[in-house]
């Protein structure tokens, strides 16, 4: 096997250059290659060593996932299914806007998390994503839309970690794919414009800080340790006290002087008006009254069969947004996007397949009979994020 050249960040690609006895300015060529141009030929890179040229087929390769499907929706989002192997897939959301184009992308194959509202976390956890299959998902996306479009301008603007799995388990892979995310010579992206989504993995919330700063979302959905833990089972092991610490080390570090608090909504669990009032009192109490400078995002719950659960209507999204935002506190909905393409979603939902099913569809798909009707993204929240 060769190496995936989307695996590394431009220090691997250096030091895999300098393994060939290569000089390390040639990563910086090939990284310009690859991530600027979307180029996979080595014979097409027409300023390195013809010596490199020649060496680099035999040692190493440029391929992001295989495609199982794509869907467009009326309003320009767009969805890939890529396959993952083993019978697994994730998926990758495209949202246009007049403004920006954002892409949802995927950590891992399932999630080991276990959220009760998460359709990923139900199918539980295959296995994490390389960093080839992460960045790989930006790279397929941009330069496929770009040679659509016949553009050479950017088309992705924004980069948000809320496809499936949790992003800060898979911390290792994540990393480097943050790197190329933001590197002038790769995609360029500006730090707050590329927004990591974690349920709370708080010792990686500081390694993050510290390695890779970008702009942060935290998945909060209830306003006290006994809801949080019956819903984000990872709550257990860091709960809130410990979370918002966390938070607050990492503002220092953030792009902006405020993150972003996701919020499912669900019926009659999370959505009262006294949640909210807790959920003032948690954020404007903290650190001895200092509160935390934050804003959320409300995500009417997308429902998926088996959930027990259902999302709150309207009125109640909108009363509970009404009280933050009198307390202060800038809160937004999430708004729908890609709904003919069930791309409208929270987060992965739909039909929730365990590995068999989803592997005997991909047959079916193979042979060309059938449609994917599996998975669905964070596309709507996705677009919420700033
Ligand atoms: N694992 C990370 C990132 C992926 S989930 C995390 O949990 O943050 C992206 C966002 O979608 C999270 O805020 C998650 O809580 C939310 N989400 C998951 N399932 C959902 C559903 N069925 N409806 C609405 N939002 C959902
Ligand atoms: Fe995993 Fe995020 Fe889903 Fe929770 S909400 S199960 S952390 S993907």
């Amino acid at each position: 096997m060769t190496a995936n050249l989307l695996d590394f960040d431009l220090e691997g690609l250096a030091a895999f250059c300098e393994e060939l006895g290569e000089k390390r300015f040639r990563a910086t060529q090939l990284y310009r290659w690859i991530h600027q141009r979307g180029v996979r030929d080595f014979d097409a890179m027409s300023d390195l060593a013809k010596s490199l040229r020649q060496k680099l087929p035999d040692v190493a390769h440029i391929a992001s996932l295989p495609v199982l499907s794509r869907q467009n929706a009326s309003d320009g989002t767009i969805k890939w299914l890529f396959d993952v192997g083993s019978g697994d897939a994730v998926e990758a959301v495209y949202i246009p806007e007049s403004d920006r184009g954002t892409l949802c992308i995927s950590s891992q194959a399932g999630c080991a998390v276990g959220c009760r509202f998460c359709s990923t976390g139900h199918q539980g956890f295959s296995r994490n994503l390389t960093t080839a299959e992460i960045i790989g998902q930006l790279w397929f996306v941009e330069h496929t839309l770009r040679a659509e479009r016949n553009t050479t301008d950017r088309v992705v603007t924004n980069v948000v970690m809320m496809g499936m799995g949790e992003p800060l388990q898979n911390y290792n892979a994540l990393v480097p794919a943050l790197r190329t995310m933001l590197h002038d010579n790769a995609y360029g992206l500006s730090r707050r414009r590329v927004t990591v989504s974690t349920s709370g993995v708080v010792p990686m919330i500081d390694r993050l800080g510290l390695d890779c700063p970008v702009a942060l979302a935290v998945s909060l959905h209830a306003p006290n340790d006994a809801l949080r833990s019956d819903l984000v089972p990872l709550n257990r092991k860091h709960p809130l006290a410990e979370l918002l610490a966390a938070c607050a080390r990492y503002l220092p570090h953030a792009p902006r002087d405020f993150l972003t608090f996701e919020y499912c909504m669900l019926k009659g669990v999370n959505d009262q008006p006294s949640h909210a009032r807790e959920l003032i009192t948690l954020v404007t109490s903290f650190n001895g009254g200092q509160g935390l400078h934050c804003k959320f995002n409300l995500i009417p719950f997308n429902p998926f069969p088996d959930s027990g659960l259902t999302c709150s209507d309207k009125a109640t999204v909108q009363a509970f947004a009404d009280l933050l935002s009198q307390a202060g506190i800038v809160t937004t909905v999430r708004k729908t996007r890609g709904d003919d393409i069930d791309a409208a979603c929270g987060q992965l939902a739909g039909e929730v397949l365990d590995r068999t099913n989803a592997a005997k569809r991909m047959a079916t798909l193979r042979q060309g009979t059938g449609t994917v009707h599996t998975i669905q993204v964070t596309a709507a929240s996705a677009a919420n994020v700033r």
